[in-house]
């Protein structure tokens, strides 16, 4: 079981957290929790430690922002004590969860587990500090933010887990945004896969590197409330999934921008003497298409970059303007990301003309399209972000009754 910050926020919630807790330990099973800090206090500590070095050691860094698990940790195995409950907690460098040296940003690299293993099967409730971890070098190192979700389905991978529980203030994973579109429905059951894609095409629910984790270790999630008494979305693996949906979910992007590359010469080594250069400058590259050329000299070049690497990517694209060749560089940053996603559309033809088909009724323009086996991304003017995401909604029949 994974309890977010706003989970824990106070502590009137750390009880109720505990009360859940307390209900799967009661009914006979063995309990690992991993909590996240109480919510503000890790953006808190950040900031007090901007406050004091401005260029700082990443490895106090790390001492002074774990802290906030360690208090949460103790909090809940405190209270399922007052409830009768066995319980404990423990930080990273107890069980140990063994990092590499990144520090802020460091990897699980293993959790000899057996330590815990042998406390949960004496009936004690483990309460595990999330985010973090401790280096090669006996330095405590954090995950990342919001890296708590990582630590829990390492933990569960690790322990063997039958399931892992990630309490949030969401009911689940919806077919889309329900604020842009209030007929969005909870989904039931959905792939690994098509999770991962959905994570790291926009949906914020879950970290992209917490479901890649689950997929590699075959852990079965499950998002749900803290607050209401009502069943998740359950991520599994595709097998489990009998009724599969064509299309199961509508994600969106509006951290994109794009550019264009007018008549760059259309000769070997054009595509490195572009993407070399933006990589290391360190721009994330999304879509690229590359038009034909109708004389054998010169093409057009698009392709996207995240928002804020837009004026890296200008900047260093003009810089090197000698050895690529082009005319003009266009760039525009009203652009959203629409992608439809579903398993389904493997064995189903007609999934991607169905948007094209739905985009072209609204009057949409498509700028940009790329497609992987499980999903269709299409680039078009932010302006039409909502009417795009509802008519799609519509569309592939998402919703509810
Ligand atoms: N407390 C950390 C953060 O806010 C980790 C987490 O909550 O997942 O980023
Ligand atoms: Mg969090």
């Amino acid at each position: 079981m994974k309890f977010g910050g706003t989970s824990v926020a106070d502590l009137d919630r750390i009880e109720n957290a505990a009360r859940r807790v307390a209900r799967e330990a009661e009914a006979g099973n063995e309990v690992a929790v991993v909590v996240s800090a109480m919510a503000g206090v890790t953006n808190q500590l950040v900031s007090y430690v901007d406050q004091t070095s401005r260029i700082y050691d990443a490895r106090e860094y790390d001492a002074v922002v774990s802290s906030g698990e360690q208090v949460t940790a103790g909090l809940m195995a405190l209270r399922l004590q007052e409830m009768g409950i066995s319980a404990r907690s423990w930080q990273g460098w107890q069980i140990p969860i063994r990092t590499n040296e990144v520090h802020g940003k460091a990897r699980i690299e293993e959790i000899p587990a057996d330590n815990l293993d042998d406390r949960l099967s004496q009936g004690e409730v483990a309460i595990v500090a999330g985010f973090q971890g401790i280096s090669p070098r006996n330095r405590i190192a954090t995950l990342g933010r919001g890296g708590s979700d990582t630590t829990a389905v390492a933990l569960a991978a690790a322990l063997n887990a039958d399931r892992c529980d990630i309490y949030t203030d969401v009911d689940g994973v919806y077919t889309t945004d329900p604020r842009i579109v209030p007929r969005a429905r909870k989904i039931e059951k959905i792939s690994h896969e098509e999770m991962l894609e959905m994570a790291s095409l926009g949906a914020k629910v879950l970290q992209t590197r917490c479901v890649e984790l689950a997929m590699n270790h075959g852990v079965r999630l499950q998002v749900l409330s803290s607050f209401e008494d009502l069943p998740g979305t359950l991520v599994v693996d595709e097998d489990e999934i009998v009724e599969q949906q064509v299309v199961s979910g509508i994600a969106y992007s509006r951290d994109e921008a794009k550019i264009t590359l007018i008549r760059v010469a259309d000769k070997p080594g054009i595509a490195a003497a572009i993407f070399g250069p933006l990589s290391d400058a360190a721009v994330n590259v999304d879509m690229i298409v590359q038009s034909v050329s109708p004389d054998g000299e010169r093409t057009d070049m698009t392709f996207t970059v995240t928002k804020t690497d837009l004026d890296r990517a200008v900047e260093t694209l003009k810089a090197h303007a000698d050895e690529i060749e082009y005319d003009q560089l266009l760039a525009d940053a009203n652009v959203v990301k629409v992608s439809v996603i579903g398993v389904g559309m493997r064995s189903h033809t007609g999934v991607a003309q169905t948007m094209f088909q739905t985009l072209s009724d609204k009057g949409i323009n498509i700028q940009v399209i790329s497609t992987s086996e499980i999903k269709i991304s299409t680039l078009i003017s932010e302006d039409y972000t909502e009417l795009a995401i509802r008519a799609l909604h519509t569309a592939y029949g998402l919703d509810a009754e």
